[in-house]
């Protein structure tokens, strides 16, 4: 799409603009704008299709405000398509459609072993097979997420859509494109395969679903209610980087079109299902592998299908059912399709996991960054092996999209080992005493007026002496994904809390075992437990203190990306908000917020008492960035060492860079981004000036880079 040459002057231009404040004053304003939009293009190619961009978030953002504010002074100059036109915060308006290479049909359902050898039946039918012979089928999961078609042409993946009606759906190249476990060059040539369609699913793992809404409940936002949704909105949203964020995965299950150069169906040379989708995962696709298996005849399937029913919840996916396609080609094509579905597959559902229950009251539940969260406490009822009596409604928004009142029939489902949502409420069994659920205006716990920040949902007390909020924060400190002290939970803490022993995080350190083995229940062994537990998370690395802290958006990736930038917690005292933004990846909330932290005395004074109790402050190993993570200071950049290096030999010189994130190359191309010189270097030297866009550090220069 871009020449080298053009690559070069757009990377000049924009090193020109990121470091000369002025540069804009001295330009035509209709020109400067039409340098932005085209650099930010530029830049958004690098990006979001070619996955390798040569400035930080940051800069982009400056280049990008850059043409806000150009535009802001010059009405007259904004374009409909500038980049600054593009970005509608409505993400349900849909993208292109496109139509679908071969229609993506639907499924006949099935429930038990009735249906299914019905099914079976239908088969011999159609095909004319002898009911004494066996028919080969194919069982695969069928996984809960959103289902994608993925075209490839030339080896290289050239679109990707929605199912959306079948023939037709959305178009989500880019957002396919920034997953990582869909291939985008893939060496169907090799199979004479010109022209392919895949069918896959897009999906997240449960695992994962959790952090997501984790995160999402720590900034502010709603949660999603399953894994699918969480899935399928991200396929659809207009930011590509988002749809990596989910760390969405594709699974491919179906080669649905293939042809060669002549436009003849390659299909036909492949016999089975199976071998079609061995095909694809020896090209690189994730496919289903221990969870898809061969039957020989139908009730091999259902035994299959029901070991599925039992092992679901510990699948590390969603799956609402198995797929069971006749496996021989042949005998799919004598079968045929109906309008809706092919003949020749059908799916076979797992009993739903939902209950009805009725929603007697709701508690408001302070938060550690002081949200107040409504949790539903319905009558005790069993849903898939386990009694729910409680469940989140998340917050206000939640409680009026669904129209939820006390009293009301609600419908919970628990999806795997998710935790049970509420689906809806039942309004058509209402028997006209159910009242709306209204929220507090004021802290349940101190009774301070709460706030809502715009662009979230919850609703918060800001009291920071709010007892339930310090409680919170005091039970998040010692939990597993903080500081991880063994023992110290939640009603240890309200003891020690009401006791006046912990009243902030210092205390924690400082505790009085002699006392506490005096307690009720307790004695010397749980103190000296206790004890041993407290001492080891002293010496925790920094990124989980930094975490422990309830630093409002400063999540567990941020604060490793800063316990990779410093030496000693009490840096931060000195960082400026630039130093912060300057870490790819660090957005400008954690930034504030943590400065915001890091300047106030009251949480220095309270930091320098933790320091004093004997918690570990300084960078550890686990501290420092891996190799070849991304947000390593050399990532991504390629790097040559040349000449003679005074302080060491070139291997110890790769490994360092490389241990940074960097590329060794073997020589000077326009791919190069760092020459290192030494002594007496030659032509390399020489041809990388005269290319222009590569930066020339001594050696000197390179190990201050490295050690900063
Ligand atoms: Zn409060």
């Amino acid at each position: 799409m871009y020449s080298p040459e053009q690559q070069q002057t757009l990377t000049e231009l924009t090193k020109k603009i990121l470091s000369d404040a002025e540069y804009g004053i001295h330009q035509v304003p209709v020109q400067f704008a039409e340098q932005l939009r085209e650099l930010i293009r530029f830049h958004e190619w690098r990006y979001y299709i070619m996955n390798d961009p040569l400035i930080s978030d940051y800069e982009y953002d400056v280049l990008y405000k850059k043409l806000q504010e150009t535009e802001q002074e010059h009405p007259d100059l904004i374009i409909a398509d500038s980049p600054t036109q593009r970005i509608s915060p409505d993400i349900s308006t849909g993208q292109e459609t496109v139509s679908h290479l071969t229609p993506m049909l639907s499924l006949a359902n099935s429930y038990d072993l009735n249906d299914l050898i019905e099914f079976d039946n239908q088969i011999r039918k159609l095909a004319g097979i002898d009911p004494a012979k066996k028919i080969e089928y194919c069982v695969e999961p069928k996984y809960d997420g959103g289902s994608i078609a993925i075209v490839f042409e030339n080896d290289s993946l050239i679109r990707a859509a929605t199912r959306g009606d079948g023939q037709n759906g959305e178009d989500i190249s880019n957002n396919i494109l920034a997953l990582k476990s869909v291939p985008r060059k893939v060496a169907f040539s090799d199979h004479n395969i010109v022209k392919a369609e895949l069918r896959g699913e897009a999906l997240i793992r449960k695992d994962q679903f959790e952090k997501i809404n984790a995160e999402r409940e720590e900034e502010g936002l709603s949660r999603f209610a399953n894994p699918r949704n969480a899935a399928t909105g991200g396929l659809r949203t207009k930011d590509p980087r988002e749809t990596a964020d989910r760390k969405i995965e594709v699974f491919v299950y179906q080669l649905g079109f293939a042809v060669d150069s002549n436009h003849n169906d390659v299909l036909q040379t492949i016999p089975t299902h199976d071998e079609g989708i061995e095909l694809l995962g020896q090209l690189g696709f994730k496919i289903p592998v221990n969870e898809r298996k061969v039957c020989h005849g139908i009730h091999e399937v259902e035994e299959f299908c029901q070991l599925w029913q039992k092992q679901r919840d510990s699948f590390d996916y969603e799956i609402d059912g198995m797929v069971i396609k006749v496996n021989d080609r042949k005998i799919q094509e004598l079968c045929g399709y109906t309008s809706h579905h092919p003949r020749w597959a059908i799916a076979f559902k797992f009993q739903a996991k939902q209950a009805t229950s009725r929603l007697e009251h709701v508690e408001f539940q302070v938060g550690k960054m002081g949200s107040v969260t409504p949790v539903a406490k319905v009558t005790p009822v069993s849903l898939a092996g386990v009694t729910v009596s409680s469940i989140s409604l998340h917050n206000e928004e939640f409680i009026q999209s669904r129209d939820i009142r006390l009293g009301d029939m609600v419908l919970l489902e628990r999806a795997g080992d998710v935790i049970p949502y509420i689906v809806k409420s039942l309004a058509d069994v209402r028997k006209g005493d159910e009242v709306p659920i209204i929220f507090p205006e004021n802290c349940p716990s101190c009774n301070t007026r709460l706030v809502r920040v715009e662009g979230e949902a919850a609703w918060r007390c800001i009291n920071e002496k709010c007892h339930e909020k310090i409680i919170q924060r005091l039970i998040f400190h010692a939990s597993k994904d903080a500081m991880d002290i063994e023992g110290l939970g939640e009603s240890l803490i309200r003891k020690f809390y009401d006791l006046g022993w912990i009243k902030d995080m210092a205390d924690i350190y400082t505790l009085d075992y002699e006392d506490i083995s005096k307690l009720d229940g307790f004695g010397k062994k749980s103190a000296e437990n206790l004890r041993k537990a407290i001492e080891t998370a002293k010496k925790n690395p920094i990124h989980r203190f930094l975490h422990s802290l309830s630093i409002h958006h400063l999540g567990k990736k941020a604060s490793k990306l800063l316990a990779g930038q410093i030496d000693n917690v009490m840096d931060l005292k000195e960082w400026p908000i630039e130093r912060y933004l300057a870490i790819k990846d660090i957005g400008p909330k954690v930034a504030k917020n943590t400065r915001t932290f890091f300047t106030n005395s009251e949480n220095v004074e309270l930091l320098e008492r933790i320091q004093s109790a004997g918690v570990n402050f300084l960078s550890t190993n686990e501290d420092k960035p891996t190799i070849g993570r991304e947000d390593t200071l050399l990532s991504g950049k390629t790097i040559l060492f040349t000449g003679t290096l005074s302080t060491m030999g070139r291997k110890e010189a790769e490994k360092l860079a490389e241990n940074a994130g960097a590329k060794n190359l073997g020589a000077v191309s326009s791919n190069l981004n760092i020459l290192v010189t030494g002594e007496n270097a030659g032509s390399k030297l020489e041809k990388a000036k005269k290319l222009g866009t590569v930066e020339i550090l001594t050696e000197q220069q390179f190990l201050e880079l490295i050690n900063n």
